[in-house]
């Protein structure tokens, strides 16, 4: 099937979070928004189809100022939330789950081996000062290779364990693009020195479940600009064939 790719808007909003829009234009539209939130730089990433139902990946909006831009941002795209997904349960990755849970009332995916970081989230967050409120468990675990399916869009779950137990990668094989989390960077790899952080672990996963995706699937890391899938096979400088 042919289809176009382009990049359509890429401005910097005056709240100070930078908002990038990608379509991937087929015959099922699906557009991927991006905010990037706290301390940390977090990749949140929103993907809607032409009906605007939505997924919201890694709510990471830390204080109301973040909460209020993230609900604005929705409520100017006329947004339709309809469930939340953790590509993995690091801290700085799901501070908004509570938020996103309580405006919008729509359930959090999660892999199950990522419960012992959602239990102790307190604990985690601590020496960075934070503090939740309400830490959310998820509603629904995910298992490898079951495809999530929410309007028009449609994401095949990854296990891709190595950063961290319970990391997710969420691949659109319609419209080419995969949502890694910190797997997988721009010329980068995730860390392996948190707790359950394994170097061969993650080297394996990044092989064996996204470098045997399509080479002209789009990229979308945790944090970071996004690349490609060809680009990090010839010139990510940490994995070597
Ligand atoms: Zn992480």
């Amino acid at each position: 099937m042919i289809y176009f790719l382009f990049i359509c808007d890429i401005c910097f909003n005056p709240k100070g979070i930078i908002f990038a829009k990608t379509n991937c234009k087929n015959k099922n539209m699906i557009t991927i928004y991006n905010l990037t939130f706290n301390a940390f730089q977090v990749n949140t990433y929103i993907i809607a189809d032409e009906k605007k139902n939505c997924i919201i990946i890694d709510a990471a909006c830390f204080d109301t100022h973040e909460q209020q831009a993230l609900r604005d941002f929705i409520a100017k795209h006329e947004l339709k939330p309809q469930i939340q997904i953790d590509t993995h349960p690091h801290i700085d990755h799901i501070l908004g789950n509570a938020f996103v849970k309580e405006t919008y009332d729509i359930p959090l995916y999660a892999h199950k081996a990522g419960d012992p970081f959602f239990l102790n989230a307190n604990s985690y967050a601590k020496p960075y000062g934070w503090k939740l409120e309400n830490v959310v468990m998820p509603d629904k675990y995910v298992e490898q290779d079951e495809v999530i399916t929410v309007g028009d869009i449609s994401l095949k779950v990854l296990y891709t364990p190595g950063h961290v137990d319970g990391s997710i990668c969420l691949y659109n094989s319609e419209n080419h693009f995969v949502i890694v989390g910190d797997v997988l960077f721009n010329d980068s790899i995730g860390r392996t020195d948190l707790p359950t952080g394994d170097y061969d672990l993650l080297i394996k996963s990044i092989k064996e479940q996204l470098f045997t995706l399509p080479e002209d699937t789009e990229v979308y890391p945790g944090h970071g600009p996004k690349t490609s899938i060809s680009k990090e096979i010839r010139e990510n400088p940490f994995i070597n064939f």
